[in-house]
């Protein structure tokens, strides 16, 4: 078993891989490029994992001029920069039993060590530098199913980390064979756990649910994740119905991250996810388009065509209604009107409050009529 592909041909990987094994050292890909590259996915980001310590690294990659910065020196990561692209190192690891808890880390010279410490089996795959896969724990059947499954005992392994309820659930949403579903031994232990997440940080939960939701299908995993209670520790009052129906209306369009939360509604997703201030803003007129009477025309001229047109499917999701005949050139005719009305038009007649109302009234006239009223129309 090979991986191929460009990314692993490129110069800057194999200068990086071929640094460690000059030095002596076992030098392995692991993780997302070698699951991505075995399933035919774009491969984003380099992780390479060694025998190496971090200390090594950094002289290795000093004298084969390389840049390295100790971007998580405590849990043993350099950042090996070569060629402007950034290629992620981390010594091989194992867990330290301590009074029966699995969490002082020691570094180790065993890739079947470092490969016990990771989530899931089909992100414990490794690759040498000429492609030949490495396979400590028997990952790759459940690659080749793609069933998204715990290393060892998925209770004891959420409670070390309850970051990796979440990962369960993005993962699957990404790689998961949909038909077989979620596996049930994984499901049961984030059911069983899912207080834990109130042990994370919010910026950690809105980075994850932002994954999640980029997904090509994320519904199955938030209907899942509903199902064991994780949903609500996450997004209080949030309803995954809508979801579903939404990504089968929108087929045709990228995913949107906040369409998709806009869909799932929830308390407070500013704040449970601590958005940005622009996805907040963008957020609360999708919730609030949802919640108008405004028709699809209206909303383009207001917001924009994009947010019209996530509202126009949010609306249709939610009520589990077809989408509305013509709303397309609705929200085209709306996005270029322009109200041809200017505050100076109404002075000195009228002023503060009595000239914004007055605006304000002509302007829904005008939308009223299909934005057709001239300036000499609504003035007289
Ligand atoms: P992607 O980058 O596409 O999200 P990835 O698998 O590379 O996928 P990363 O978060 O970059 O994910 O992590 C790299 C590898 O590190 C994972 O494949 C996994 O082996 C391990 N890993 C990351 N986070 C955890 C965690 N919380 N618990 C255990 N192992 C983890
Ligand atoms: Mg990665």
């Amino acid at each position: 078993m090979r991986v191929t592909g460009d990314w692993i041909e490129n110069d800057h990987v194999q200068e990086v891989l071929g640094m460690l094994a000059e030095g002596g050292h076992r030098a392995l890909l692991v993780g997302g490029c070698v699951r991505n590259s075995l399933l035919g996915y774009p491969v984003a980001d380099i992780d390479i994992a060694t025998d190496a310590v971090p200390e090594r690294v950094m002289e290795l990659a000093r004298n084969a001029g390389l840049k390295p910065v100790p971007t998580g020196i405590d849990h043993g990561t350099i950042t090996v920069v070569a060629k402007g692209e950034p290629h992620e190192v981390t010594t091989f690891r194992r867990d330290v039993e301590t009074f029966g808890r699995r969490a002082v880390v020691a570094y180790s010279t065993h890739v079947e060590d470092d490969a016990a410490r990771r989530d899931f089996t089909m992100n414990a795959l490794y690759a040498e530098a000429d492609g030949r896969v490495i396979d400590p724990l028997g990952g790759l059947p459940d690659l080749r199913s793609r069933r998204v499954r715990f290393v060892g005992d998925a209770g004891e392994r959420i409670r070390e980390d309850f970051l990796r309820i979440l990962r369960f659930f993005r993962f699957h949403a990404w790689y998961g064979d949909e038909r077989e579903g979620l596996d049930p031994e994984g499901l049961a232990a984030c059911a069983a756990n899912s207080a834990g997440i109130e042990t994370l940080s919010k910026e950690r939960l809105g980075h994850e649910m932002r994954r999640l939701l980029a997904a090509p299908d994320p519904a199955p995993s938030v209907a899942a994740m509903q199902a064991t209670g994780v949903l609500s520790r996450v997004l209080p009052g949030a309803d995954a119905r809508a979801l579903a129906p939404l990504i089968h209306i929108e087929d045709a369009y990228a995913p949107a991250f906040l369409r998709r939360l806009a869909a799932l509604g929830g308390e407070d997703p500013e704040d449970a996810l601590r958005l940005s201030r622009p996805e907040s803003r963008r957020l609360s007129i999708l919730r609030e388009g949802i919640a108008s009477t405004a028709g699809a025309a209206e909303l383009a001229y207001r917001h924009g065509a994009e947010a019209a047109h996530d509202i126009v499917l949010l609306r249709a999701a939610l009520a589990g209604a077809p989408l509305p005949e013509g709303w397309e050139n609705e929200v085209a005719r709306g996005a270029v009107a322009k109200f041809p009305i200017r505050a100076s038009d109404l002075m000195p007649a009228l002023e503060g409050e009595a000239l914004g109302a007055r605006l304000r009234e002509l302007e829904a006239q005008w939308i009223a009529a299909g934005f057709s009223l001239t300036r000499e129309q609504l003035l007289s």
